[in-house]
């Protein structure tokens, strides 16, 4: 399927992701034209990270206020400031009736005509991208975005003690998905999405390697997309609700 883009984004857009830094190498590019465009987009960060990074002198505490920290400054290289961190434990997440509450709650509390989440499905060709947590995350999400957010009678609690309305999202971006069906060209938002991962100093080694990857992936993804040589792109797969 051909790159569309360009056309405007909704006003409202929640993306949910499994750990800091996750958001900045699967769709930050896509999220700044977004930002661009007008979009407000949040973040909803289901643990802090405190599992990553090599260095053992750090304590995982301080590696929370670490994380939580880099993706602030990471999400704002893109236009984000709204960011909210759920605190599960990181290596351990679960797609658990607690985690799909607390993200039907984000879902009821912004409001989105968008939701962007990582897949459920295990991917044997990149085994990075199909970690534990991106899968649990992914299908909590996806049950949050269908049938929690929207039904009255899904986790009750929600309306009946905190106000929240049900919700309905019309559309689901699956990041890192085993079938993508949509390419963004980030080919103008590259630099920005580069700079939203150095961000992320705590868990970097090498930058520019870093970089060099980055720019390798996102140019075969724009050649599988079918856009001009030199282009850059992320790959979705959009779903529709119903
Ligand atoms: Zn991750």
């Amino acid at each position: 399927m051909p790159s569309e883009q360009r056309s405007d984004p909704p006003a409202s857009i929640l993306v949910i992701a499994a750990h800091p830094d996750d958001v900045d190498f699967g769709s930050a590019g896509t999220i700044a034209s977004w930002t661009d465009a007008g979009a407000s987009v949040s973040y909803c960060i289901v643990t802090s990270g405190e599992a990553g990074g090599s260095d053992r002198s750090v304590s995982r505490a301080e590696m929370v206020t670490i994380r939580q920290a880099e993706q602030t400054a990471a999400a704002k290289q893109v236009g984000v400031h709204d960011l909210r961190f759920l605190g599960y434990p990181d290596g351990r997440v679960e797609p658990t009736l607690a985690l799909r509450r607390d993200l039907a709650r984000a879902i009821r509390q912004l409001r989105p005509e968008r939701v962007v989440c990582p897949s459920p499905e295990r991917n044997y060709a990149r085994m990075g991208v199909g970690h534990p947590d991106h899968r649990a995350v992914g299908s909590a999400a996806l049950d949050a975005v269908y049938p929690d957010a929207r039904n009255p009678f899904a986790f009750p609690e929600l309306l009946a003690e905190e106000d929240l309305e049900p919700w309905a999202v019309r559309e689901v971006w699956i990041s890192g998905g085993i079938a993508p069906n949509h390419y963004v060209d980030v080919t103008d938002t590259f630099a920005r999405k580069i700079a939203a991962l150095r961000s992320h100093a705590s868990q970097i080694s090498d930058p520019d390697g870093l970089e060099r990857r980055l720019r390798g992936w996102l140019a075969s993804t724009a050649a599988t997309a079918g856009l001009p040589e030199g282009s850059l792109a992320e790959a979705f797969q959009v779903l529709q609700t119903g």
